[in-house]
């Protein structure tokens, strides 16, 4: 198999607990899936350090937009973006051989922050027209690219409502993701390690904080 490389470009600031646990979920199912991932565009990659489960070497200061900039590199590069030319299809695995993605915040309705990364020029490829998390995207893609599957053979859940379990055993709250996530064997959305209990944390705040 081709060995990919996915690149999710840091285009926030800060890091935020939530990326901490999505930017994971993306390297360990990449070394799992023998994909390289890389995180790039970070300010201080220094301050990344210690923070992520992903290897120093994965973490670079430079963007994208510098390490692919002559007009025959960027045609190897895939942006997963939702306004992109098509729909991915496993075809594209012998296409591409980088797959990139913005790593911010899902925000409803979407503002189009994909759109920093469309200006350097990459070939862009739709997921369908729901938007997932960073994570999700990336496993979309590894689903099609690497497991060979179209876009309507996967299962999903969209828009989830997410029992947070309470302190001491009382009444779960619920609350609203508004994205579409792949569905796990046990028919629930898949999710990276952690993202419950940080949603828990987060309850009191309430989820329009945490989407802020
Ligand atoms: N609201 C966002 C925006 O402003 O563009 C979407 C952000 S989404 C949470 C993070 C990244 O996942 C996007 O930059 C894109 O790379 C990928 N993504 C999410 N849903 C997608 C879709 N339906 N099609 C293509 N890419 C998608």
């Amino acid at each position: 198999m081709v060995k990919h490389t996915f690149i999710v470009e840091h285009l926030d600031p800060e890091l935020e607990e939530w990326q901490i646990l999505e930017y994971n979920a993306i390297a360990s199912e990449c070394s799992a899936t023998n994909a390289e991932f890389l995180l790039t565009g970070l300010a201080n990659s220094k301050d990344f350090q210690g923070k992520l489960e992903i290897p120093a070497s994965n973490l670079i200061e430079q963007s994208v937009e510098t390490l692919y900039a002559s007009p025959e590199a960027k045609q190897r590069v895939c942006l997963l973006d939702p306004r992109g030319e098509a729909d991915i299809s496993p075809e594209d695995a012998d296409k591409f051989d980088v797959f990139l993605f913005g790593g911010i915040l899902g925000d409803h309705p979407p503002r189009d922050r994909t759109g920093e990364l469309r200006r350097f020029g990459f070939p862009g490829r739709r997921l369908g027209a729901k938007q997932m998390t960073t994570d999700t995207a990336a496993r979309v893609t590894r689903i099609v690219v690497q497991e060979k599957k179209k876009l309507d053979e996967i299962d999903y859940v969209d828009y989830p409502d997410i029992e947070i379990p309470t302190e001491g055993g009382g009444s779960a709250e619920s609350v609203n993701m508004p994205f579409r996530y792949v569905k796990g064997q046990d028919g629930k959305s898949i999710m990276p390690k952690g993202m419950l209990d940080l949603l828990a944390a987060d309850a009191d705040k309430g989820i329009a904080d945490l989407l802020a």
